[in-house]
């Protein structure tokens, strides 16, 4: 395998291109992401593509305490910002569409939205968390048209670049319609994001380091990797009681060693914006990492390229 010598190409001193770094250049203050549930679905909950969900999915896992579809958008974001803006006086805002799908919608309901959210004072953007397949030209068109004046990024959720293993975790979305989405997405000026989950089961750990391959042909700016988590309440928790074996999880440490590896194969233009997900504690069943945190395991991952002497994008060509 070729070795790519082009040391640090994203001019900082992280082994990875990192999220942190990325804001400050295009941001002159610091940026902060306010959750909103705005009430939307999905269609693999709704009937339209199918019931009860990706197999992972517990979307209790996504909403912080002032974030909650009783309330008006303005309402989540005035409290949200309340409360982040006690210890950062001057910094800007993000409002974060994170629940469920938030391109699935009228598109009238979605641009009133959306503008509710942008009216709300120091709200420069939005986040806006979505499936492949609700997408189309005329929402895209109409971002585009916001992001002349905002900040919008379009966060898909990918998973896997595996059809059969989309299948089995009950995606109801092909990654040929991922590939779609993100070739329809693109020269518009919006910042797109994807999320893609390390360990899925019927994704082998060399089916991952290839993805990283096959997701480093793809046009989009920002990624999050999660590890897989079983979370209570969801289709995977009873088929991890009922049947282990089918899943293969990782421990803090593998983990650590495994996303080093992925990050080699990466293309060193995408900007990593997180290595794992927290879940709450409640809601967890496995992996369990003795309670180490999202930053701990960060800095781990950083002491583990440098032992190493790699970086992102080290085996990508
Ligand atoms: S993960 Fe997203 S697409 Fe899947 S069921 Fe949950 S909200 Fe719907």
């Amino acid at each position: 395998m070729k070795e790519n010598k082009n040391i640090y190409s994203w001019g900082h001193q992280n082994p990875f291109n990192d999220f942190s770094s990325h804001l400050k250049k295009q941001f002159n203050t610091r940026i902060q992401k306010i959750a909103v549930d705005a009430g939307f679905t999905c269609p693999n909950r709704d009937g339209s593509k199918g019931r009860g969900g990706c197999t992972y999915c517990n979307n209790d896992t996504f909403n912080p305490f002032y974030c909650s579809p009783q309330k008006t958008i303005k309402e989540q974001l005035e409290e949200g910002i309340a409360f982040f803006s006690k210890k950062y006086k001057t910094q800007k805002y993000l409002a974060y569409f994170q629940a469920y799908s938030n391109t699935y919608e009228d598109i009238n309901v979605l641009k009133e939205y959306y503008n509710e959210a942008l009216k709300v004072r120091g709200v420069i953007g939005l986040v806006i968390a979505t499936r492949p397949d609700c997408i189309n030209e005329i929402l895209l068109d109409y971002l585009q048209e916001l992001a002349k004046k905002y900040y919008i990024v379009l966060e898909y959720g990918i998973e896997t670049c595996n059809e059969e293993t989309l299948i089995k975790i009950n995606r109801g979305h092909t990654f040929a319609e991922t590939v779609k989405a993100l070739e329809m997405s693109k020269n518009r000026g919006l910042h797109i994001g994807v999320h893609y989950v390390i360990g899925l089961p019927g994704d082998s750990r060399d089916d991952n380091l290839n993805h990283a391959k096959i997701i480093s042909a793809l046009d989009f700016e920002t990624l999050k990797l999660h590890q897989l988590q079983i979370i209570k309440g969801t289709k995977m928790a009873k088929q991890f009681s009922e049947t282990p074996e089918m899943f293969n999880l990782f421990s803090a440490k593998e983990y650590i060693d495994f996303v080093v590896k992925f990050s080699e194969r990466l293309n060193p233009k995408i900007i990593i914006e997180r290595f794992i997900s927290e879940s709450p504690k409640d809601l967890l069943i496995a992996p369990q990492w003795g309670g180490l945190k999202n930053f701990e395991i960060v800095d781990k991952i950083k002491k583990q390229f440098k032992e190493l002497n790699t970086w992102q994008g080290k085996l990508y060509y």
